[in-house]
């Protein structure tokens, strides 16, 4: 027996004691378990692998107790929690894994001072990372057959649920379906967010090895993988430590907005290491800023994110600050793999713009000046234009960039409506555009614009659907002004229903085009307007949406005054930025500035496909890359639901949530709207629980009979809603349902098939 497998058998034994049976992996698979599906396996195998790589034994010990709610009780059997206490086992370089305890006490009974102590009877639930060769060969078996993604070089979970008999034998068994997505949930929820632990260093005694972590309550959004959804496709986890934190406690002890710290390993005071940087160009040194040639740069050995001239620099800065942000950049360099687009037949990576230009045989051509700084010389919206779309594409080839044309074959029975795409792929389809074209690269902005009007917005899409016109006001444009032709491109995706108008403010538009008009295509029009806009904004139609691209909200301290404008007037508000960190800051400027945000920070399909190189840092980037919403929203309760953290591994899910529900207010009420076509109104229920929660969902009439759409969101009501008037109506396959502002709440049930049709006679209580 080689030594690890004895020394790691040994501490099982001291563990456990020894009995048949005994040993790594328990016997049990996953394949076993009754009515799961080979997909369900791949998604909880990959939900572990993303939690080993947030490496959490590195901090959190068995002592470190965490208390977990997956959505309600009631979604569970017994209307009980199956396992809401948590702990971490291993860390000392031996097996490490998870254990989830039937409730605190248990949890507390069975922490010894360095491992998890035998108690007869008590059930817990394991999560263990094993290595390949420790497993049993029906495990085995099941990863290679259903190829199941590794967490370490040759770790893999294996879960199971364990007893001790009172006679000290150790007894297994499979897990069942709604305990995996428990532990599913869990682990989703915890890689998230255990890194914002904060150590806390007056907490315990000095000689104690364990550190000591401040109180803590995160909620986070977990998207249910398609095989593990009941209905609902998100569902809320709070995460707490100690396990009895509630939210109330954490609300006053942070009455303003913290920013988000990700602490890390306290242990070391060593360096991470340093590493040589392969990317060639010219770099800049993230601490002296000095300018240093990409080959002779270093970045940081654990996150690979930042970049610096010199070891003494990287020291200088890991002991200043990045000590405490290399968890969170090196959680963000993660996702590398998951955010380039693989679809695309051109080079998609820009580390130096006038190169990248040239081999693509654009440079300095048509609306291509604008993106490398050769033409920075000419101002904003004035780039001279001499030939027709040939030109202006760069002279690609025709088949190669958008024609000025509509969309043949998108017209179904003689209806028109807008197109509503998913991504580039499709897109490309549409407008019969091979791979290797990189229009994408320019058609971002108006497609991103687009995507949001389509998909994000869902008052603005169903205006657009019933034909009428969607005001915009776009913020602070520059190379966009030189791009209006791709512009014209949403004017066909409208597909001969709607109008737009794009009111385009901002101090870079040229004082002798401010104030002018112009129809780019006959359904949209562009009124630019030099200046600020929170001077301007009085002057303007009011704006069904905001649209500010490629923001950098942390940068510009003039943003303030337009955030200022966004809560007052309680327009809703979606912005895009290139990296995760530009997002997490953006974050905490909307926060500050009292907004909220209404959609969580997501992957944008319409980003370009070409990465950017910043000089001083190797995080994934991209024009457009990560899309956002924000809005006003009363300050006065602090809601877990409203909060989604700009958490790594939310990302790696699909881009909208399918039961989307669209959140605006009124002075005078909350309204809130789903997209459900093709639903009977009378299988749609509106309920609110515990007078808190907004339930709406589609259920059968009768047994014979499906829901066109099965729906399921539940979130927390604002404060200061007026139960008994909160009303619904639904029409044209959408339901809204308004809450009037007020002091007073009870329960109720809202029956939008008991009322009238129209909207304005809206559902009373019933
Ligand atoms: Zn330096
Ligand atoms: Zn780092
Ligand atoms: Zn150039």
């Amino acid at each position: 027996m080689d030594l690890h497998l004895k020394n790691l058998f040994g501490r099982f034994q001291d563990q456990f004691g020894s009995g048949p049976g005994l040993g790594p992996g328990s016997g049990t698979c996953l394949m076993k378990v009754e009515g799961i599906a080979p997909n369900c396996i791949k998604s909880i195998y990959r939900a572990a692998a993303a939690l080993y790589r947030t490496e959490p034994w590195k901090r959190l010990h068995p002592g470190h107790l965490f208390g977990i709610r997956v959505g309600k009780d009631s979604d569970w059997s017994n209307k009980k929690q199956p396992f809401p206490c948590a702990q971490f086992v291993g860390g000392d370089g031996g097996d490490i894994g998870i254990y989830m305890f039937r409730n605190e006490n248990d949890g507390k009974r069975m922490t010894g001072s360095r491992e998890t102590i035998r108690i007869p009877n008590v059930e817990l639930l394991r999560v263990t990372f094993e290595t390949e060769s420790l497993m049993f060969p029906s495990n085995k078996k099941m990863i290679r057959s259903l190829s199941l993604e590794a967490s370490g070089t040759d770790r893999f979970p294996v879960i199971d649920v364990t007893r001790c008999t009172t006679s000290g034998e150790l007894w297994f068994r499979n897990p069942t379906l709604e305990e995996l997505r428990f532990v599913y949930a869990f682990m989703r929820a915890i890689s998230l967010v255990h890194p914002l632990l904060q150590v806390d260093t007056d907490g315990g005694p000095k000689w104690s090895r364990l550190l000591h972590f401040e109180p803590f309550i995160e909620t986070v959004d977990v998207q249910w993988p398609p095989e593990m959804a009941k209905g609902n496709d998100l569902v809320a986890v709070t995460v707490s430590h100690p396990p009895g934190q509630v939210y109330d406690e954490r609300a006053s002890s942070t009455s303003h907005s913290t920013p988000t710290k990700y602490a890390e390993p306290t242990k070391e005071e060593t360096f991470a290491d340093v590493r040589m940087n392969s990317n060639g160009g010219l770099r800049q040194c993230a601490t002296c800023e000095k300018e240093v040639h990409g080959d002779q740069s270093v970045c940081c050995g654990r996150c690979r994110a930042v970049i610096y001239c010199s070891s003494t620099c990287q020291k200088q800065q890991w002991k200043d600050t990045h000590k405490s942000e290399c968890g969170l950049y090196k959680a963000m360099m993660e996702r590398e793999e998951e955010l380039a687009m693989k679809i695309f037949m051109f080079p998609c990576s820009a580390d130096q713009p006038c190169k990248w230009l040239e081999a693509l045989g654009v440079h300095q051509k048509g609306m291509w000046r604008r993106k490398c700084s050769c033409y920075s010389h000419c101002p904003f919206g004035l780039l001279p234009v001499k030939g027709g779309l040939w030109d202006l594409w760069g002279g690609l080839d025709d088949e190669e960039y958008p024609q000025d044309a509509p969309y043949h074959n998108h017209i179904r029975d003689g209806i028109s409506s807008p197109i509503l795409l998913s991504g580039w792929s499709e897109y490309y389809n549409l407008r019969s555009l091979p791979l290797s074209s990189p229009v994408a690269d320019i058609l971002s902005h108006p497609l991103t614009v687009y995507y949001i009007l389509t998909a994000l917005s869902i008052s603005s899409k169903n205006r657009l659907l019933k034909g009428k016109e969607v005001i915009l006001h776009y913020l602070g444009p520059e190379g966009e002004l030189d791009w209006m032709p791709a512009f014209a491109e949403i004017g066909h995706l409208l597909n001969g229903s709607g109008n737009i108008q794009i009111v385009m403010v901002g101090p870079e538009v040229p004082t002798n085009l401010s104030g002018t008009t112009s129809g780019i295509s006959s359904r949209v029009r562009v009124n630019l307007l030099r200046g600020v806009y929170q001077e301007e904004a009085t002057y303007l139609p009011s704006p069904h949406v905001i649209i500010a691209l490629n923001c950098v909200l942390d940068r510009n301290g003039s943003w303030s005054g337009a955030l200022d404008v966004i809560k007052t007037m309680g327009f809703p508000a979606f912005f895009t930025d290139q990296s995760e960190i530009s997002c997490a800051n953006a974050k905490q400027v909307l926060r500050s500035a009292g907004l909220h945000i209404t959609h969580p920070v997501t992957p944008n399909p319409f980003r370009s496909p070409v990465r950017n190189h910043s000089p001083s840092s190797n995080l994934p980037s991209y024009s457009n890359g990560f899309v956002f919403g924000a809005m006003e929203f009363p300050t006065y309760e602090l809601s877990p639901w409203n909060y989604i953290l700009t958490a790594p591994a939310i990302f790696s899910y699909p881009i909208i949530p399918e039961n989307y529900v669209h959140w605006t207010q009124t002075p005078e009420s909350h309204i809130f709207s789903a997209d459900l076509p093709g639903v009977r109104k009378e299988e749609i229920k509106v309920e609110v629980e515990d007078s808190k929660y907004l339930i709406i969902r589609t259920e059968a009439v009768d047994e014979s009979t499906i829901p066109g759409r099965s729906f399921m969101r539940k979130f927390r009501l604002p404060g200061m809603i007026n139960i008994d008037e909160i009303s619904a109506g639904y029409e044209d396959g959408v339901l809204t349902v308004m809450a009037p502002r007020s002091i007073t709440r009870r329960g109720l049930l809202i029956d939008p098939a008991a009322v009238p049709e129209r909207l304005e006679v809206l559902a009373r209580a019933a």
